[in-house]
Formats: C-alpha cells, sequence, structure tokens
C-alpha cells in the first residue's frame, strides 16, 4: 500500500495529513518538518484518532529520512501569505527552501511524485523541476485544483444547482492573473452561456464579475479571518493524491510544465490534465476564446518572469 510523505506539518501539510487519513488515500503517512515539537505533537494528535480510521501508520521527524519509500511527496514547507501579501511575494523566500530540502528528498525517496502546494505554487513547480531533474510527468503543483472548486462553489450556489453539476475551470497562475474558462463551463451538459431554468438564476455579466472577484479574493478573505487556509486545500491536495494513488485518470487543473500548448511552453501552470498513477498527461484540449488565451498568455508570462527572476 501506498506511502504519501508530506514536508511542512503546518495548517496545510497537518490539514492534508488529516484529509488523507479520513478518506484513506494511503496505508503510510509522514511528516517531516524543521520545527519537531510541532511535527511530533501533529503526528500524536493524528494518531489518537487511528480507531476511527482505515489502518495507517503516521510518523513524524525533523529528519528527512522519515519519507524514505514516499510514493508522493508533498511540498507544503515554507512561508504563507500575510494579510495583504500576494502569493508571488513568497516566491524568493519559498524557492530558497525548496532548494535546500528537495535534493534530499530525490535521494531518499528517487521514485516518488513531487506534488507542490507551496506558494506560489507555479513558480516553485517549475523551480522543483529545474532543481530536481525529474521527469515533467513527475513534477506536479496543486495548481487551480483549489480555485476551481471555489469557482464551482460560487456558480452552483447562484444557480442553486449541486456543486458536482458544475464543470468550470479556472486557469493559468494560482494567484492574481489566474483566468476562468467560462467558455468551456456547463451545468448538466448545457453550457453556462445557455443556462436559463425557471427558479434556478441565469448569469449576468455582472453576476460573473461578482463571481471570478470572489474566487480571486477568497484565499485573502480567509487569511484576514483565521491566518491561513487549510481544509479547502487539504481536500482539494487530497482528491489529487487519490487520482495519482488510484490511478483514476481524473481529469483535473494541476499545474504543470506547458510544452507547447497553444504555443505556450517552458512555465508551469494549470490547465485541465489528465491525472493517473504515472502522473499528469499534457493538457486537454479545452476550447476557450480570443479572450481566455490571451489571459492564459500574459499570465504565463507573469510566472515566466518570476522564476527567470529568481535565477531558474
Ligand atoms: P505554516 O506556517 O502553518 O506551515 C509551514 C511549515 O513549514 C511550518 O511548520 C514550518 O516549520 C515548516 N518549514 C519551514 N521551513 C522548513 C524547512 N526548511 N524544512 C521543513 N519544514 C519547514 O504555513 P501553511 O499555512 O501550512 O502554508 C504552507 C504553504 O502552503 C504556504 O506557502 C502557503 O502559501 C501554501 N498554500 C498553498 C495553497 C495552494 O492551493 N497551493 C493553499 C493554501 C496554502
Amino acid at each position: 500500500m501506498a506511502k504519501i510523505g508530506i514536508i511542512g506539518a503546518g495548517s496545510v501539510g497537518a490539514t492534508i495529513a488529516y484529509a488523507a487519513l479520513i478518506r484513506g488515500v494511503a496505508r503510510h503517512i509522514s511528516l517531516f518538518d524543521i520545527a519537531r515539537t510541532k511535527v511530533d505533537a501533529e503526528v500524536l494528535d493524528l494518531n489518537h484518532g487511528l480507531l476511527f480510521t482505515q489502518p495507517v501508520t503516521v510518523d513524524g521527524s525533523d529528519d528527512v529520512e522519515v519519507l524514505r519509500g514516499s510514493d508522493v511527496v508533498v511540498m507544503t514547507a515554507g512561508a504563507k501569505q500575510k494579510p495583504g501579501q500576494t502569493r508571488m511575494d513568497l516566491a524568493e523566500a519559498n524557492v530558497q527552501i525548496c532548494a535546500r530540502i528537495l535534493p534530499g528528498v530525490v535521494r531518499v525517496a528517487p521514485d516518488a511524485m513531487l506534488l507542490m502546494v507551496t506558494n506560489p505554487v507555479d513558480v516553485v513547480t517549475e523551480v522543483a523541476l529545474k532543481l530536481t531533474g525529474l521527469p515533467w510527468e513527475r513534477v506536479i503543483g496543486s495548481g487551480t485544483v483549489l480555485d476551481s472548486s471555489r469557482f464551482r462553489f460560487l456558480v452552483a450556489k447562484h444557480c442553486g444547482v449541486a456543486v458536482q453539476n458544475v464543470h468550470a475551470y479556472i486557469a493559468g497562475e494560482h494567484g492574481d492573473s489566474e483566468i476562468p474558462l467560462w467558455a468551456s463551463a456547463t451545468i448538466g451538459s448545457i453550457p453556462l452561456s445557455q443556462w436559463s431554468v425557471e427558479g434556478h438564476g441565469r448569469l449576468t455579466a455582472a453576476d460573473k464579475d461578482a463571481i471570478v472577484h470572489n474566487v480571486k479574493d477568497a484565499a485573502y478573505q480567509v487569511i484576514q479571518g483565521k491566518g491561513a487556509t487549510n481544509y479547502a486545500v487539504g481536500l482539494a491536495v487530497c482528491n489529487i493524491l487519490q487520482a495519482i494513488l488510484f490511478d483514476e485518470q481524473r481529469v483535473l487543473p494541476v499545474s504543470g510544465l506547458l510544452r507547447g500548448f497553444r504555443g505556450m511552453e517552458d512555465v508551469c501552470m494549470s490547465l485541465p490534465r489528465i491525472v493517473s498513477r504515472k502522473g499528469i498527461e499534457a493538457p486537454l484540449p479545452i476550447p476557450m476564446t480570443v479572450d481566455e488565451e490571451g489571459g492564459l498568455r500574459e499570465s504565463a508570462e507573469r510566472i515566466k518572469a518570476v522564476v527567470r527572476g529568481l535565477g531558474y
């Protein structure tokens, strides 16, 4: 059975471990953090709940050896946004942390898939790819899986339908330049542009603007109120872990290397892709408007500029 290694036992890392534990995604979960007291306490707390879950072993350490043999290593260590800070503001500090940790991770878990969550996640994913030399299929960023979940939740709420019946993606940077792909959005197979069902609302241009504003502002709102986002990201990352470890071939808007998608390349950002035990495939040929494609190009350039500015 599979082993998940999690780097960082902070709000995000511990919540991913909790979600993975209660969903029975792996047989072993190992946490690694430089803060020994913190990682020990999180491991103890998780172990105290094992009576109520599937059989899982949970351990942790401040020694990277604990990640040995992991099938997937999830990277959550690093600085988080303070109120008002953008994700890109974290780039320099978090890229340095990756440079310090990742060589040791590849040494103890050479066959693992890397799932980057630390922000700015697209920048960090590209740096991880370059630092480790792993194949592009095996270096994944959680990308806009969380943003797309926020997007679908807001559309579903507006139209009074279940969130599972809304199919819609946020693509591009997991951050301020992300792009809603309205043209391909559907509810129960009906294109969103044609959605007009009595008692279930319509989406005017103003409604759409408000939803996009809300999606982009979501992390800022949560951080303002409680200092960190953790539950939704924990579930989103657990969903990606499940797609990988259960070989689900699930379509997810994860971040990964673009190798010529509509002329965009040498940059990591999110587009819907099939995710399985082999990792990610090339982005799906999702239909989009000229404006959506233009927005994605700008998003790609913005990520590229930050990565190149850091010397990668
Ligand atoms: P946190 O401060 O609660 O936890 C970070 C942990 O990293 C701490 O426990 C710290 O000890 C550990 N750490 C720092 N340097 C380390 C090192 N060199 N080696 C090992 N451990 C180290 O922060 P958080 O709220 O858990 O957020 C973690 C990251 O996740 C942030 O960058 C945040 O922006 C990001 N995040 C991403 C998403 C997403 O969708 N991609 C969503 C939410 C948060």
